[in-house]
C-alpha cells in the first residue's frame, strides 16, 4: 500500500516536472480585473503581447471587472488552476483590498504566487471639458464650495481611482458623491460625455484624452512632473502638501504554480520590460518599466507585504469599508 502511494507521488511529481518543462504549450490567459479599454487593460495588453513573443505562445487578456477589481483577483486566487495558463495582472488595489473589504474571500499573500512588478504609473486629476474650474487650485476651491452637486467617478472600492479620491477627500476634508464603474475605461466615456464631473486616473488612460482636448488635465499625483504631461503641476504644487500616489502593477499566478513555470514567466516579464515597443509606448503614456531587479517574484512578494502594511492604517483612519 505504502509502496503504491510512494509510486503515485513519484509519478505525480514527474508529470508536474515534465509539464513545467514543456511550458508553455498553449495559450495563456491574463485576467485583468477591470473593464476593457482602461489603464490596467492597456498595460496588460502591451506586456502580454511582448511576453507571449518571448515565451513562444499567445497571451490573451480577459477582462473581469467589478467590485474595485476584487472579483477578477478572486477568480485567479481561488478559481484558477495553478498550471501557469491563467495569470493575474493587478495593481496597488491588491494591497488596499484587504483593509477596505470586511469579507474578502482571498488572501493575496497566501493565494497568489508573485511573478514580478511591472510599472509605477502616475495618476492625474481630470475634469469634464466644460467644468468651471480652470486649474487644480480652482478645482479644490470649487469642489469644496459645491460638494453636494459635484460627482467623482471611480472604478469601485479598491480601485486606484477610489484610493486617489479617498486621499483627496481626506486632504480637503470634504465628502463627495462618487459614481462607481467597472473600470475607468467606461468612466472616461461618461466623463467625456459630461455625465460626471471629475476623476483621478492613471496616465495610461488619461494621456490621450488630455492631449486630444477631450478632458481637462489639472495635476499629476507624483512628487515630480510627468515628462509627457509637463504642463501639469503636481497636486502638491496646487496646495495639497504631501499628496502623492503612484499605481504600482504586478503579475501573479495562483498559489501552487510550479517554480520552473514561475521562473519562465518572470524571465519573459523581464524581456518584455526591455522590449523597445513596450518602453516607448509606456513613455508616451507617462510611465516606464520598473528596474530589472523589481521584475522578480521576491521583489513583488516583499512589495505587496510592505504595501499592505502601509495602507492599512491610512484606510483605517479614513474609515472606508465595503462588504
Ligand atoms: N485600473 C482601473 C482600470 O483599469 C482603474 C482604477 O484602478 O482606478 O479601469
Amino acid at each position: 500500500m505504502l509502496k503504491r502511494l510512494a509510486l503515485g507521488c513519484v509519478m505525480l511529481a514527474a508529470a508536474l516536472t515534465s509539464s513545467a518543462q514543456d511550458y508553455p504549450s498553449r495559450t495563456i490567459t491574463v485576467i485583468v480585473p477591470f473593464a476593457a479599454g482602461g489603464p490596467t487593460d492597456t498595460v496588460a495588453r502591451l506586456v502580454a503581447q511582448s511576453m507571449g513573443k518571448a515565451l513562444g505562445q499567445v497571451m490573451i487578456v480577459e477582462n473581469a471587472g467589478g467590485a474595485g477589481g476584487t472579483i477578477g483577483v478572486e477568480k485567479v486566487a481561488k478559481g484558477a488552476k495553478p498550471d501557469g495558463y491563467t495569470l493575474l495582472l493587478m495593481h496597488i488595489g491588491i494591497s488596499t483590498a484587504p483593509s477596505l473589504y470586511r469579507n474578502l474571500r482571498f488572501d493575496p499573500q497566501k493565494d497568489l504566487e508573485p511573478i514580478g512588478l511591472i510599472t509605477d504609473v502616475p495618476m492625474t486629476f481630470i475634469t469634464r471639458k466644460d467644468f468651471p474650474a480652470k486649474d487644480m487650485k480652482e478645482l479644490i476651491t470649487y469642489v469644496k464650495a459645491n460638494k453636494d452637486k459635484v460627482t467623482y467617478a471611480n472604478a469601485g472600492v479598491g480601485a486606484a481611482s477610489h484610493l486617489c479620491g479617498m486621499l483627496f477627500m481626506t486632504a480637503i476634508q470634504t465628502d463627495l458623491t462618487t459614481v462607481p464603474y467597472k473600470g475607468t475605461g467606461p468612466a472616461m466615456t461618461d466623463l467625456i460625455g459630461g455625465q460626471v464631473d471629475f476623476m483621478c486616473d492613471q496616465t495610461t488612460n488619461t494621456t490621450p484624452q488630455i492631449k486630444g482636448g477631450k478632458v481637462k488635465g489639472m495635476a499629476v499625483t507624483t512628487k515630480t512632473h510627468v515628462k509627457s504631461l509637463n504642463e501639469l503641476p503636481t497636486v502638491e504644487e496646487a496646495g495639497l502638501k504631501g499628496f502623492e500616489v503612484a499605481v504600482w502593477h504586478g503579475m501573479w499566478a495562483p498559489a501552487g504554480t510550479p517554480k520552473p513555470v514561475i521562473d519562465k514567466l518572470s524571465a519573459a516579464l523581464k524581456t518584455a520590460l526591455k522590449d523597445p515597443a513596450v518602453v516607448s509606448k509606456f513613455a508616451e503614456l507617462g510611465t516606464e518599466p520598473v528596474a530589472e531587479n523589481r521584475a522578480t517574484p521576491e521583489a513583488a512578494r516583499a512589495h505587496l507585504k510592505a504595501e499592505i502594511e502601509k495602507w492599512a492604517p491610512i484606510i483605517k483612519k479614513a474609515g472606508v469599508y465595503a462588504d
